[in-house]
């Protein structure tokens, strides 16, 4: 459901003239400061220490261009920090604490993640240890009418996950890949899985190959299970 609103605003900003990572940006920002959806930006599921940490990715087809941050604490946008990244910086991938002195030196305001309600679940799931399952991602992808593709992803990772864990979404071809020629792919589901058989990368390959796009989901898949 909170990719919806997310799409509608990407798509606004596109038609009122703001370029296709500025409509990826964008729409992402409505998943990452919603502070209902647990599994994105503010209001996200803490680590096993109730810290927010987030992962995030952007990539533009044009020159396979990509910036992405892990395991980032205190900003409330990690996909903008991602994209300062491939803009402004050297680097694809920044993680932890150097990511947020990176994003903090670029004027991103330090911001407290964890809301009251994600703090008293975390006490909660700390006294009772419960198996924790809950996950998801907002991943979104934009197609201009020049073949031009840019994608985003965006997460707060696996519920009560260990401190630094890391999962698919900021890794490039994991969580997401882009390629202006072939089409794009963008993953949800456990990183895990995710990051062992590079899947979105795979999905573009097999497209590459001649696959139809859901029948290169379906072939990504299953080389991930089995
Ligand atoms: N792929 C995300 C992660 O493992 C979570 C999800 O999409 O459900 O961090």
């Amino acid at each position: 459901p909170f990719g919806k609103p997310a799409n509608e605003q990407s798509l606004k900003v596109f038609q009122e003239g703001g370029s296709l990572l500025d409509a990826v940006e964008r729409g992402i920002h409505v998943a990452e400061a919603d502070v209902s959806n647990a599994s994105v930006g503010l209001g996200g599921i803490p680590n096993s220490e109730g810290v927010v940490q987030l992962d995030a990715c952007i990539m533009d087809g044009e020159g396979h261009r990509a910036g992405s941050v892990a395991a980032l604490e205190d900003i409330l946008h990690p996909i903008s920090v991602a994209r300062r990244i491939m803009d402004d910086s050297k680097h694809v991938m920044l993680a932890g604490d150097g990511a947020r002195q990176f994003a903090l030196a670029k004027g991103f305001a330090s911001t407290e993640l964890l809301t009251e309600e994600r703090e008293a679940e975390w006490k909660k799931w700390r006294n009772d240890n419960h198996p924790p399952d809950n996950h998801d991602t907002i991943a979104l992808l934009g197609l201009d009418g020049n073949h031009h593709i840019v994608g985003g992803c965006s997460t707060s990772g696996w519920g009560y996950k260990l401190p630094g864990r890391v999962g698919d979404s900021p890794i490039i071809g994991s969580g997401l890949y882009v390629d202006n020629q072939i089409g794009a792919a963008g993953a949800t589901g456990l990183g895990e899985n995710v990051m062992r058989h590079c899947t979105s990368f795979l999905a573009v390959e097999y497209m590459r190959q001649g696959l139809h796009p859901e029948e290169a989901c379906v072939e990504a898949i299953r080389r991930a299970i089995a």
